[in-house]
């Protein structure tokens, strides 16, 4: 047995999960905010089957078009910019 709390060990944890990938810290946190499973953006209950194939998913169907959207605008935006 480890000399550590059970806290200590998962703060521990989260943050070793950070080096290789901050999406699976960000769910692990809204997991223990018992936030998890839900829209950050709108609040909309996430449908099992899509958290089974992602479960570092944060954005329901319609917000992740709509985050998609703006993702590509901007960029043309910046594209734009760059290009006379
Ligand atoms: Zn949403």
């Amino acid at each position: 047995m480890t000399h550590l709390a059970a806290e200590e060990l998962e703060s521990l944890r989260v943050r070793l999960v950070a080096r290789t990938d901050p999406r699976a810290v960000a769910a692990l946190i809204r997991l223990r905010k018992d936030e998890f499973g839900l829209c950050v953006r709108c609040g909309e209950e996430l449908e099992f089957a899509m958290l089974d194939a992602a479960p570092d998913l944060v954005l329901c169907t319609d917000c992740d078009e709509e985050a998609r959207k703006a993702r590509e605008s901007s960029r043309h935006g910046i594209c734009g910019m760059k290009q006379p």
